[in-house]
């Protein structure tokens, strides 16, 4: 009988306090933080936001989000009918935003390189090699090229900060830090006792890992990113195209150029607490002016100063932003989750035939003669195809 009540009691508190619905080691959002933004956003703003760069289709968003005439509505939980109601600007009223400006002096440049490098590329999946070659990490690349980048923008007159100044992680957890919750996470999953011990382990590590490498690596930059507060953040990555035949590895003759802000929450992302409030902070926050500024420069540069075709995505994941082509958004942990504007550039597709001699001949002053064509270091070219997207982007207006 006790134990009747007892279980009783504690299903009715779950009734009382819904369960919030979080991503991996995501807290709990903190609505409140909305409070300043009352009365600063018009509804055609808030609506345009939402539907030619947050979230493309309304049936993503129509059961977190109600529009009403003054305000938005936006649950706060899943499986609950708390809301958080965020008040209109009335539309006869301006809240004095301009255009957004950018120049590189007086910028603070926040520059993430890509991953974490070092022993820890394989872990993450970037990492390739082949034969005897010396093996190609994107980590230790997106490195060099940050470092180059800095020292280019402080003569310019930017104060820049890195995310990373060495092939190690940021965050001081290891693999092993999670390794309960990648086993309490694998027990919740129906067909594990369908498959053998080993490869049980093998999944619990692998899961481990990820915690480590992208969830926990992402969170500590983040921190970084609040102590700067910056203007803009780069994240300096290389692409890579699927292998045709991952058992007989050989390069692609694939190779462009893409640029990414943030956006395009599908409908499971939104159905996360903590996705769902950083959503409405950035729209609030109105970065995504800035952040399609910066990037349709960036994608003219890097056309120009590569001779790359611009790539286009094919599936419900990415939206086009604008007319620029190479410009598109994406829902990133790191462009979600960094609190300022965010541009993630996607040049190069590492493993093809072009890039990967590139990458072999290492970096080098002036130019070299490449089947023909002279050519910069990668390095150097990416380092002044960022640059020249900098520099142009006040002539844009
Ligand atoms: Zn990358």
């Amino acid at each position: 009988m006790g134990k009747l009540v007892f279980v009783g009691l504690l299903y009715c508190l779950g009734c009382l306090t819904a369960l919030a619905n979080l991503t991996d080691l995501a807290e709990e959002p903190d609505w409140g933080r909305l409070d300043s933004f009352q009365k600063c956003i018009s509804k055609g703003e808030f609506v345009r936001q939402l539907n030619e760069v947050y979230c493309p289709r309304k049936s993503w968003w129509s059961s977190w989000i109600e529009i009403n005439q003054d305000s938005a509505r936006i649950r706060k939980k899943a499986d609950s009918d708390d809301w958080y109601d965020l008040q209109f600007l009335e539309s006869n009223k301006s809240n004095g935003s301009s255009f957004p400006c950018f120049q590189i002096s007086g910028a603070k440049i926040f520059i993430d390189p890509g991953h974490i490098g070092g022993e820890f590329s394989a872990m993450e999946g970037r990492h390739f090699a082949l034969g005897n070659d010396e093996p190609v990490k994107e980590g230790d690349l997106a490195l060099l090229i940050a470092l180059a980048l800095k020292s280019k923008l402080e003569r310019k007159g930017a104060a820049v900060f890195l995310s990373r100044k060495q092939n190690q992680p940021v965050t001081d957890a290891r693999p092993g830090d999670f390794k309960n919750r990648a086993s309490s996470w694998f027990g919740k999953i129906k067909w594990m006792h369908r498959i053998t011990e080993e490869e049980k382990r093998e999944r619990i590590q692998k899961k481990a890992d990820l915690y480590f490498y992208r969830v926990s690596e992402i969170m500590a930059r983040r921190q970084l990113v609040k102590k700067t507060k910056p203007d803009l953040i780069l994240c300096i990555h290389l692409n890579a195209a699927p292998w045709p035949d991952p058992q007989h590895k050989s390069l692609v003759s694939r190779n462009d150029y893409h640029v990414l802000v943030n956006g395009c929450y599908m409908g499971g992302e939104m159905a996360y607490d903590d996705q769902r409030f950083e959503m409405v902070w950035r729209l609030v926050n109105r970065w995504e002016a800035t952040e399609r500024l910066i990037a349709e420069s960036m994608s003219r540069a890097f056309a120009q100063k590569t001779g790359l075709p611009a790539f286009a995505y094919k599936g419900p994941n990415a939206l086009k932003i604008g007319k620029v082509e190479g410009v598109w958004a994406r829902n990133l942990l790191a462009n979600r989750i960094y609190e300022a504007p965010v541009v993630f550039l996607e040049p190069y597709i590492a493993n093809s035939e072009a890039v990967y001699q590139r990458i072999q001949m290492g970096d080098y002053a002036g130019h070299k003669e490449i089947n023909g064509q002279k050519k910069q270091s990668l390095v150097r070219e990416y380092v002044d195809a960022v640059l020249l997207g900098l520099e142009r982007v006040g002539s844009l207006k």
